[in-house]
């Protein structure tokens, strides 16, 4: 099984193409839009160079794992995969069509995984056929540097198929850890209501971001306080995660803080804004 398709050519997409690629497997990369799939490319290619310089992988290495990267704009391209890894646009219908349609292209032993961050895994296994070869696959941003993947056991998943991910997860050189399928798994779940009261502990007063921050950097030995990192995720992306978690749990302490809304309603979404917590030069 060293045939894998990836579907969506977008920041997660490209690293988990390059991390396959360069763990000699055959990648079919696939994006309706003609425009991500080269820039992906251009991406991995960069990304790729840097590991050259730094003496973390081969001229000829990298060459060959390039090589092995293909690009399609169809979903029958993952025909002959033995493993799809969707990592399409963060829409439960969308993804929900990509998998009716996974199904019906590819054969019946092909596992179908899913990077999302917040829809249930059962819910996307529910339109296939195959719930017992469905699996959510959560790589971390950036791919090629994060050390982890959740392996997501939908209510169907079948102990062969988490074992045989978990397995290839580890083959890449990522520690794999399994996880149930409740609103956020695990990292979304732990995450978010830490950036959330972090953006309580703003609105109420108690400190600036900046003091936010600092506190969890120094204090708490966090590479990055909570209010930057929300601004890399986007506020956007850190509400509807907060109202998966809030709708999913049906517990008030995940509600979303007031003055989050109020910046994703003002277009302060972040860094791809330009503006969130902290002003950026685009
Ligand atoms: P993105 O917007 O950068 O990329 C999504 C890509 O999907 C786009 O290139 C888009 O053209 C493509 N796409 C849309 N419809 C498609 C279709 N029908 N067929 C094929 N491609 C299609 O998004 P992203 O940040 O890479 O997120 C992708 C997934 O990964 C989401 O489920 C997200 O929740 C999850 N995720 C994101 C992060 C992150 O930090 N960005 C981290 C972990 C998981």
């Amino acid at each position: 099984m060293k045939g894998i398709a990836v579907v969506g050519a977008g920041t997660m997409g490209n690293g988990i193409a390059h991390v396959f690629a360069q763990h000699e497997w055959d990648v079919t990369l696939i994006d309706v839009d003609k425009k991500q799939l080269e820039k992906a490319l251009a991406t991995i290619q960069k990304n790729m160079d840097r590991q050259v310089k730094k003496g973390a992988l081969s001229e000829a290495d990298r060459d060959a794992a390039l090589e092995r990267i293909a690009t399609s704009g169809k979903l029958d391209a993952a025909a002959k995969a033995g493993l799809v890894v969707e990592a399409a646009t963060e829409d439960p219908a969308l993804k929900f069509s990509i998998f009716e349609t996974l199904d019906g292209v590819t054969p019946a032993d092909t596992i179908l995984a899913s990077n999302t961050s917040s829809i249930s895994i059962t819910e996307i296994a529910a339109h296939t056929k195959r719930p017992a070869k469905v699996i959510g696959m959560h790589f971390m941003n950036p791919v090629p540097m994060m050390q982890l993947v959740e392996v997501i056991r939908g209510l169907g998943t079948s102990d062969e198929t988490l074992a045989a991910v978990m397995e290839i997860a580890t083959a890449l050189g990522k520690t794999p850890v399994e996880a149930s399928d409740y609103p956020g798994f695990v990292a979304n779940r732990i995450l978010l209501p830490m950036i959330n009261e972090a953006v309580y502990c703003v609105m109420e007063g108690v400190a600036t971001p900046e003091a936010v921050d600092t506190v969890m950097k120094l204090g708490m030995n966090h590479p990055m306080g909570p209010l930057a990192l929300a601004d890399l995720i986007g506020l956007d992306v850190c509400l509807s995660i907060l109202e998966v978690l809030h709708t999913g749990l049906g517990d008030s302490k995940y509600r979303a803080c007031p003055l989050l809304r109020k910046m994703v309603a003002a277009g302060h979404l972040g860094r791809k804004t330009g503006r969130g917590f902290y002003e950026y030069s685009r």
